[in-house]
């Protein structure tokens, strides 16, 4: 038998709900608007295919998965095929499981969106999920918002899902753990870590890096140690190529260090030349800046290794990695 959805209040937790949905998480193209206490569970993948979840305090709350297709797919059988899997893992853990397809919790909203299709399924725990085709990027994406049998799901997915935009612009987002920061798109990812007190994410086109670090807990970690110092320590040996200058500034109010690397040596000058022959950027210029965001306590980097002639877009990258002031975030599905 089908459990009996209890819905306690949920017009004033659907309010709450509103308010906090302050979390924002946004990779590889995809971007979504959640609530502030869901953080990352497992990521997964590249820009081709992938999948992350994000947990709330209780349980996984939002599982997205991702694949690149070029050509049409058959959604309905894949979505049937992954309720099918879920069905067999239930039965094996002895939970009853139920599902429903073609729910219309979402709709196109706008997007050019193929066979979007949406479903629930209830086992010892609720879903409420969707799937479609991107008809811009060519991605198959499947989302699902889960939570306890007694809440109000439905309407926290439709919130959710319907914040979920699954590709970017010229610029793309990457935000998690309260960093907010844009990328641009022709540059892939290529390592991430995720410390408690440290995040960083690298980014490369060709000979070309972006790197973004933040560490956490800055007052105690720096114990009055000078910026320009643990520029030498933590972030010139990234630069060994180059003949780096430091060199003391103000950004955003902060105290911040401004580090310019030069690639000297004969063979990089040689290796620039026949680059530039062969109509091809090369990274010679390093644009780096470096930050204590005292409102946030934490320490923020910025790497931009560059051709020279594309020296002008380190100050566009560092302008969108934000530190204390967040730009606004996507709203259109909170409402
Ligand atoms: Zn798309
Ligand atoms: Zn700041």
């Amino acid at each position: 038998m089908k459990p009996v959805l209890v819905r306690p209040e949920s017009e004033k937790w659907c309010h709450r709900v509103a308010k906090e949905m302050k979390g924002r998480f946004a990779w590889q193209g995809l971007s979504v608007d959640v609530p502030a206490d869901w953080s990352l569970g497992a990521i997964g993948g590249d820009a081709q295919e992938g999948s992350f979840r994000l947990d709330g305090l209780d349980m996984p709350r939002l599982l997205v998965k991702w694949s690149r297709s070029d050509g049409p797919v058959n959604l309905g059988a894949k979505i049937e095929d992954y309720l099918k899997q879920l069905q067999k893992k239930s039965k094996k853990a002895k939970y009853e499981f139920s599902y429903e397809r073609n729910t219309h919790l979402i709709g196109k909203r706008g997007h050019h969106r193929s066979g979007v299709e949406c479903y629930h399924w209830e086992a010892d725990v609720q879903s409420h999920g969707a799937g479609w085709q991107c008809e811009d990027c060519g991605r198959v994406i499947l989302a699902e918002v889960m939570g306890p049998l007694e809440e109000d799901t439905e309407r926290l997915a439709r919130q959710v899902l319907g914040s979920l935009e699954d590709h970017g612009g010229d610029w793309i987002e990457w935000s998690l753990y309260e960093l907010r920061s844009e990328i641009p798109a022709e540059f892939e990812m290529t390592d991430h870590k995720f410390m408690s007190a440290l995040l960083e994410l690298d980014f490369t086109n060709d000979t070309e890096r972006l790197g973004i670090i933040r560490w956490g807990l800055a007052a105690t970690v720096l114990k009055g140690t000078p910026l320009s110092a643990w520029a030498e320590q933590k972030v010139l040996p990234r630069l060994k190529h180059y003949e780096t200058e430091l060199s003391e500034m103000s950004y955003r109010g902060h105290d911040a260090i401004a580090i310019t690397g030069e690639k000297t040596q004969i063979a990089d000058r040689l290796r620039r030349l026949g680059r530039r022959l062969a109509n091809k950027d090369y990274a010679d210029t390093a644009l780096c800046r470096l930050w204590h965001c005292t409102d946030t306590n934490r320490i923020f980097y910025v790497e931009c290794q560059l051709d020279q002639d594309k020296a002008d877009l380190a100050e566009e990258v560092f302008s969108r990695v934000h530190c204390h002031e967040l730009p606004e975030t996507n709203t259109r599905g909170n409402k």
